[in-house]
């Protein structure tokens, strides 16, 4: 679909409208072509609407947080992009329950809990997405995941129905729900936390954060893990038992640090990441008979067939 008829379908339809937009400036690997159009609204109505038009029009509509569990390919995405970040990211604590637009950034929201002696969110205060995102994929860290604490989620179907989900129907598996499958758009979730003393929340933080530090390539543009780990085992292992930290493509490179990361060392391109992962799938498969399986979601499409 050309960009004019973009136009006349999604004018003023929310108060940033941005056409060709390059998807590098929205995910935290700096890589990814652009999108026919990114939508950044910024209420509940604007959000439906969006939907909405998007599901009349046969347009395909793909839902983007931080992009941080993302590998955009160069030729970027067709259709529309809806990005639910800092402009729709409202928070409310009350009792022992913590209630956030999906924009909200999880990190923030769970510093939030801490301050107001709240536990059970802490363990997303190094997960660099958004609430939507976390949601999505049932992110954890550190014996922790969202399907834990998450007591409802507020969705709008393709149809533009809003509705709550409760965990057992959004089907939560190890980084899985059923949002994508089923083209959802998460626009808020609520979490019932437990009462918690303030200072020793925020020292536990404190002692993740400086391992994070230490053992995270986080100086460099990344997607965090790029693997999930296999049953009873640990992807970086298998990588870099493999011999393949600091394996070099392009400008995209498998971390010396931590070798389930791969960073951006420059203007990293979508293929050459592409090239690195098929290289550790097919080298951990020939050394360790596993296949590592990708925790990003690979999206977008290929610079050739643009
Ligand atoms: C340095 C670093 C460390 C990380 N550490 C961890 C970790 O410890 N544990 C962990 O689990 N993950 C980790 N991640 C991965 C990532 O941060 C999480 O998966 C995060 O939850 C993704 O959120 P996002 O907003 O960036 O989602 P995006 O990457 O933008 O999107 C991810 C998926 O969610 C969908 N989505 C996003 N928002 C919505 C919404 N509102 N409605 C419907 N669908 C939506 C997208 O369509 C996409 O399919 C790390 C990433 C980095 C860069």
């Amino acid at each position: 679909m050309g960009r004019p008829l973009l136009e006349s379908i999604f004018a003023g339809i929310a108060p940033t409208i941005l056409y060709d937009e390059p998807l590098s400036m929205h995910t935290t690997w700096r890589i990814g072509g652009p999108a026919d159009v990114l939508i950044v609204p910024t209420t509940l109505e604007e959000v439906r609407t969006v939907v909405l038009t998007a599901h009349a029009n046969q347009i395909p509509l793909f839902i983007i947080g931080r992009g941080s569990n993302l590998l955009v390919m160069d030729g970027g995405m067709r259709g529309a992009v809806l990005k639910l970040g800092d402009k729709f990211a409202s928070v409310d604590v009350s009792d022992h329950s913590l209630t956030a637009l999906a924009g909200r950034s999880i990190v923030s929201a769970a510093h939030i809990a801490i301050r107001h002696g709240l536990s059970g969110l802490e363990f997303a205060t190094g997960i660099p997405g958004t609430i939507g995102g976390a949601v999505t994929m049932n992110a954890g860290a550190h014996g922790g995941e969202i399907k834990n604490v998450l007591a409802k989620a507020t969705v709008i179907t393709p149809a533009g129905t809003i509705t709550e989900l409760f965990p057992d129907e959004l089907e939560f598996r190890y980084r899985h729900s059923i949002v994508r499958e089923q083209h959802l758009t998460i626009v808020q979730a609520q979490f019932d936390l437990q009462p918690g003393d303030s200072n020793q929340l925020q020292e536990k933080v404190r002692t993740w954060s400086k391992r994070r530090l230490a053992t995270q390539p986080l100086s460099l543009p990344n997607c965090g893990s790029v693997f999930r780990n296999p049953p009873g085992d640990f992807a970086a292992r298998l990588i870099e038992n493999a011999g393949l930290k600091g394996l070099r493509r392009g400008n995209a490179m498998i971390s010396e640090l931590h070798a389930n990361f791969i960073v951006n060392v420059g203007q990293a391109r979508a293929t050459d990441v592409l090239w690195l992962m098929c290289c550790v799938q097919e080298t951990v498969q020939q050394r360790f008979g596993i296949r590592l399986e990708p925790e990003v979601r690979i999206v977008g499409e290929d610079e050739t067939r643009r």
